[in-house]
């Protein structure tokens, strides 16, 4: 029998702001356990929750940006469990009325090789609620200590429909997800700081079948790479088990990174009951239509709609525009250097992916702190179509430029790198490499036309790599020809 894998994600992403949520306590990571408090955080008696209106602003923005409906009106509700990393004994969180409704993202799936584009499609959103995140519990020997340096966190809920088929699907939507979400600056997305966490909710059914199976829900896939490993044994396990005549449970089951294996965790009779209710202490939320609008113009472009600008608008291939438009700076970067010179999009964005990496990562730099400015690219490529140097010359040129920021044109003044075009000394260069290489010309005489090569070579190095080489292939061929 064939079976068809169906998986829903849920993501929590961390939005980034100043603030906490509900106050005015200050957001971070890595810093000394509980200082990132105050008494809202810590739910002490009488406070009171304020809303965060740059969180909700994210929220919104997110919803635009995948194509939600946002609600006119949404509420907050208190999610009621005693578990030590919230000290209230509830998270503020929406149920049955969230701010986003629906949506989808473009994904794309994994190409036949890494240099070529895979196909696209959509996933389902179902909804995104804003809640609040919880603290941390430190488990030791004989202890564990709780740090609430995490708690009220503006966290978002992603939540997907299951509509999707495999490992790899489930990792392209991660990674589209992902790249949308530090597009829009609504979150860093650091999966090691715990900025983006997923959960996965697989089944399998029998190929063909439109009924959904029996779920299971995989926790503490705290990786990329544990999202898909995790979710790809989980698919196997319950073949397996199905195929032995066993029945799925619902149940919760916890990936195990270092045995590569899931395990239960709590099945469905011992599901939460978290008696949801309306927190009393907020107000709706209402969102107009000026308040979208306003939203809606910070809005950037989506990468995968960037990269098919990029196709039309420069013809750039797509091992190119997979470099340049994942990094938002990277191409404003390549667009900057295009506006200085746009006769050739392809050369500029060649020198930015290829010999500008290289050199910033050689060096530990980023793009924002390259010491050539993207109008340098773009004199650097002018040089080259102009004649006045060549594309060797031009790479020497460049890594003077890396080295020392001054502009292209300034280097070659100085080091005297101008392509020689001087034809009285090219006409000397070239009767002595037609006098030293007798073989040479032989053949070329008896029919070998690659045996110019040689003699260009010759007057290439006897020019210091400065001659211009279709000159050089003129004036050689007219000589040669003479001699016939
Ligand atoms: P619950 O009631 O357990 O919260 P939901 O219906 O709200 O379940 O769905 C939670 C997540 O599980 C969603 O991402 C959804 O797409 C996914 N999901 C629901 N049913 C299935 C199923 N049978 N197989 C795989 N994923 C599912
Ligand atoms: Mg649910």
């Amino acid at each position: 029998m064939k079976y068809e894998a169906v998986i829903g994600l849920e993501i929590h992403v961390q939005i980034k702001t100043a603030s906490k949520m509900f106050t005015a306590a200050p957001v971070g990571f890595g810093e000394e356990p509980n200082t990132l408090t105050d008494p809202v955080v810590l739910a002490l008696p009488g406070v009171l929750p304020v809303m965060n209106k740059k969180a909700i602003d994210q929220i919104i923005k997110s919803g635009l940006l995948l194509g939600c409906d946002i609600a006119p009106v949404c509420k907050w509700d208190r999610k009621n469990y005693f578990y030590p990393d919230n000290p209230k004994n509830y998270q503020i969180s929406q149920y049955d009325r969230p701010i986003c409704v629906g949506g989808k993202v473009e994904i794309e799936m994994p190409g036949p090789s890494r240099n070529v584009m895979g196909d696209h499609h959509f996933v389902e959103l179902t909804r995104i609620h804003l809640e609040e995140d919880v603290g941390k519990l430190n488990h030791f020997d004989n202890d564990s200590l709780v740090d609430y340096n995490r708690a009220g966190t503006p966290l978002m809920e992603i939540v997907t429909e299951p509509v999707m088929h495999s490992p790899e699907e489930a990792f392209a939507f991660l990674t589209a997800l992902k790249q949308a979400m530090i597009y829009a600056g609504i979150s860093d997305c650091d999966m090691e700081k715990g900025q983006l966490r997923c959960d996965a909710n697989i089944s399998i059914r029998p190929a063909g079948e439109t009924k959904l199976g029996v779920k299971v829900e995989l926790k503490n896939l705290n990786s990329i790479t544990g999202v898909r490993n995790g979710i790809e044994f989980e698919i196997n396990r319950q073949i397996r088990a199905v195929e032995k005549g066993e029945s799925l449970v619902q149940e919760t089951r916890r990936w195990n990174a270092e045995q590569g294996i899931t395990t239960p965790m709590r099945s469905k009779e011992m599901a939460h009951d978290y008696r949801y209710f309306p927190d009393p202490d907020l107000m709706p939320v209402e969102v107009d239509e000026d308040w979208k609008a306003r939203l809606r113009a910070e809005l950037p472009e989506l990468p995968f709609e960037k990269q098919r600008r990029y196709f039309e608008q420069f013809d750039l291939p797509y091992t190119l525009t997979s470099v340049l438009v994942p990094d938002r700076k990277l191409s404003a970067y390549f667009e900057e250097a295009v506006a200085a010179h746009p006769d050739k999009p392809q050369a500029v964005a060649n020198w930015i992916a290829n010999d500008l990496l290289r050199e910033l990562s050689t060096a530990g730099r980023s793009i924002t702190d390259s010491p050539i400015a993207p109008s340098q690219i773009a004199g650097l490529v002018k040089l080259v179509d102009g004649g006045t140097i060549s594309n060797n010359i031009a790479k020497e040129v460049f890594i003077h430029m890396f080295q020392t920021g001054k502009d292209p044109e300034v280097i070659v003044e100085e080091k005297g790198l101008k392509q020689s075009t001087d034809t009285g000394e090219l006409e000397t260069w070239a009767d002595e490499a037609i006098a030293n290489n007798p073989a040479s010309v032989e053949a070329w005489l008896g029919g070998k036309e690659t045996a110019v090569n040689f003699l260009k070579g010759q007057v290439m190095k006897a020019s210091k790599g400065k001659a211009n080489p279709q000159i050089v292939d003129k004036i050689l061929k007219e000589k040669l020809g003479a001699l016939r």
